[in-house]
């Protein structure tokens, strides 16, 4: 695509398409029949990621949504509940899994500013063991939370806080690499923290599909087992594989740039009066507006003219992402302005 049709997705990072180097790591990728275990790229993948992450083991799934579910159906059974974000996608957003397939109670509680959830008001919905209750069995986190990479001294208390109250500790952490690129830690100081990491190759880091669940060696077992359950058996899916292998090599460092565009983005957008521009220290690859509907929805078709997509709602979130590069920052900010210098005209 030549720059000048390029279309500058702000929707999302899932939107990114695999470059030529991934799509070529792909067509050479070695495969086998992953069921039978014998996917050696696949196999490869997941002792990557296990070594990354620090854990004993690793499992590739089709979606983070299916990964965050073979994490929870592995540590929960009927009738167990998990503490979880009331905005967290894998209570929000993931049509209910844990609690339609699992019998899995979630106990959404409302996040703070920050992304993390106030351990005391944590604390207060723990059900003591009693009959008429639910047994409270999981703590799930996500981190980065709306593209705010969480505090590193929270992860601390709220691990000291799950082993004092014996709950397993869940992150969903399908951006977890933006959050260690943002604080400037290996991924393995955010993961050791947790008893289970779900990930995402398919946002920031540029693969078309894939996430990892990591783990300790036993419950990645189960999870194998739910995995075939739920129809996620894959067979010689190393051919996806190696464009999760190609991300973690090559695209992990670079999310540096996405931040800093974000950044730059949320400073040339800061200078609109019409518009809010929600955007914290912590913050990593996404940028809020606070616009006027009717405003947000005239934008969209402006902005969709001038090859520019974003997702009109009177929060606005845009995405930066590997294929959004600091040219096209520019033109977002130069088209938002003069948007906006036509309106008052
Ligand atoms: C994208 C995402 C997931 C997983 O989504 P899939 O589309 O199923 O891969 C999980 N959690 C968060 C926070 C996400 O942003």
């Amino acid at each position: 695509m030549t720059t000048k049709n390029k279309i500058i997705d702000l929707r999302s990072d899932t939107v990114t398409r695999p470059s030529d180097a991934m799509r070529k790591a792909m067509a050479y990728a070695e495969v086998g029949d992953d069921v039978y275990g014998e996917d050696p790229t696949i196999n490869r993948l997941e002792g990557l990621a296990a070594d990354l992450l620090g854990t004993e083991a690793a499992i590739f799934t089709p979606s983070g949504t299916q990964s965050n579910l073979v994490a929870l159906l592995s540590h929960c059974g009927r009738g167990d509940e998990y503490i979880v974000g009331q905005n967290a996608h894998s209570y929000k957003y993931e049509g209910g899994g844990a609690a339609v397939l699992g019998g899995i109670q979630p106990q959404p509680l409302e996040f703070e500013p920050d992304g993390t959830l106030d351990l005391d008001k944590v604390r207060s919905v723990i059900k003591p063991d009693d009959n008429h209750f639910a047994k409270t069995k999981l703590l799930c986190l996500e981190n980065t939370h709306g593209g705010i990479a969480l505090p590193m001294d929270y992860l601390s208390e709220a691990e000291s806080f799950s082993r004092t109250h014996k709950l397993c500790f869940h992150l969903d952490g399908a951006r977890i690499f933006n959050a260690a690129v943002k604080n400037n830690v290996s991924v393995s100081d955010i993961s050791s923290r947790f008893d289970s990491i779900s990930f995402c190759l398919s946002k920031g880091l540029g693969a078309p599909t894939g996430s990892l669940m990591c783990s300790t060696s036993g419950l990645v077992k189960q999870a194998r087992r739910w995995r075939k359950v739920l129809g996620g058996g894959m067979r010689q899916a190393g051919i996806i594989a190696a464009a999760g292998i190609y991300a973690l090599e090559n695209n992990i460092e670079r999310l540096a740039e996405d931040h800093d565009n974000a950044g730059a983005l949320a400073a040339g957008l800061s200078g609109i009066d019409e518009l809010t521009v929600i955007y914290e220290q912590a913050q990593t690859n996404m940028v809020y507006l606070e616009c006027n509907e009717e405003t947000s929805r005239e934008l969209g078709k402006y902005l969709t003219e001038k090859g520019i997509l974003i997702r009109p709602a009177p929060t606005i979130r845009l995405v930066v992402h590997l294929d959004v590069n600091r040219n096209d920052i520019e033109k977002v900010v130069e088209s938002f302005k003069s948007f906006f210098k036509k309106q008052v005209l």
